[in-house]
């Protein structure tokens, strides 16, 4: 905790100081306004707790561009929900084994590897808030501190862990929580929910989810 608490600090700091340049730079050069890097400010956002501004944080889905999400598996068939009476953690989708996982947000790669009943299994953590994991994999295709543009390449689709057919195990999660991906995501239709998603945290840590149409 302390660790990651001094992390905060340095990329904060790396950030500012970025930032302080490109306003100096702006002062000074001769050739126009620079742009302040959106992957360093990405990085900060990502390093951040999700709740450090409050008890709760939302996301405006509806505003994202192309650039900024893609399905994780493109094509995918929908194969079992979230919940249910085995309190399965994540959504199951399914195309054929050895097709390629996609990045669901631009995000740093927190987790790559073998890990537990997941098989081979990579989680991503993403500026606005959210994590993401694909498990089941035959083979990762990224490392631990790589970043990803929403779509790149994940892994390739397997049964690696406790699984019994070749798919993507897919969960969306808040602080290391899951929460059913299809409130942000429509399976059937692949397509992102173009709606105001908030995340609300309670006094005894339990997460409240909810989302609001966006006025328009
Ligand atoms: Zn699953």
């Amino acid at each position: 905790m302390k660790n990651l608490y001094s992390l905060n600090v340095i990329l904060l700091f790396i950030a500012q100081w970025s930032m302080f340049n490109v306003q100096c730079s702006m002062i000074y050069a001769q050739d126009g306004p620079v742009d302040i890097d959106e992957w360093q400010v990405m990085k900060v956002e990502a390093a951040k707790d999700p709740f450090a501004g409050g008890e709760q944080f939302s996301i405006n889905f509806a505003n994202y561009t192309a650039e900024e999400w893609c399905y994780p598996l493109p094509g995918a068939k929908f194969l079992s929900p979230y919940g249910g009476a085995r309190n399965h953690g994540g959504t199951d989708i399914k195309t054929f084994a050895g097709d390629t996982t996609r990045a669901a947000f631009p995000g740093e790669v927190i987790l790559s590897g073998p890990h537990y009943g997941y098989g081979n299994c990579v989680i991503l953590r993403h500026a606005n808030g959210l994590e993401t994991l694909y498990s089941h994999h035959s083979q990762n295709l990224v490392k631990v501190g790589q970043w990803l543009h929403a779509g790149e390449p994940v892994g390739l689709e397997g049964r690696t862990g406790r699984a019994t057919t070749d798919h993507l195990h897919f969960e969306t999660r808040v602080n290391g929580k899951s929460f059913d991906s299809e409130r942000i995501f429509d399976h059937a239709n692949h397509s992102l929910r173009r709606q105001i998603f908030i995340v609300k945290r309670h006094k005894n840590g339990t997460l409240k989810f909810k989302s609001e149409e966006v006025e328009r």
